[in-house]
């Protein structure tokens, strides 16, 4: 299942929405951003409440 999570980059501070695969459980990746195309890394966690994105930076 596809779900829509909604983020900011910690780069530029733009806000975006990112599809994210909640069947798979928890997951690290990295994703470069849409608007200044660094790589952000992302902490996926799903739980009762639902589905949670963090979004921290590599430094
Ligand atoms: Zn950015």
């Amino acid at each position: 299942m596809q779900d829509v999570a909604r983020l900011q980059c910690p780069w530029c501070g733009e806000r975006f929405e990112t599809l994210v695969d909640a069947s798979a459980g928890d997951a690290d990746y990295i994703e470069d951003c849409p608007v200044c195309c660094r790589p952000i890394e992302m902490h996926l966690s799903i739980d009762e409440d639902g589905t949670h994105l963090a979004a921290g930076r590599e430094d």
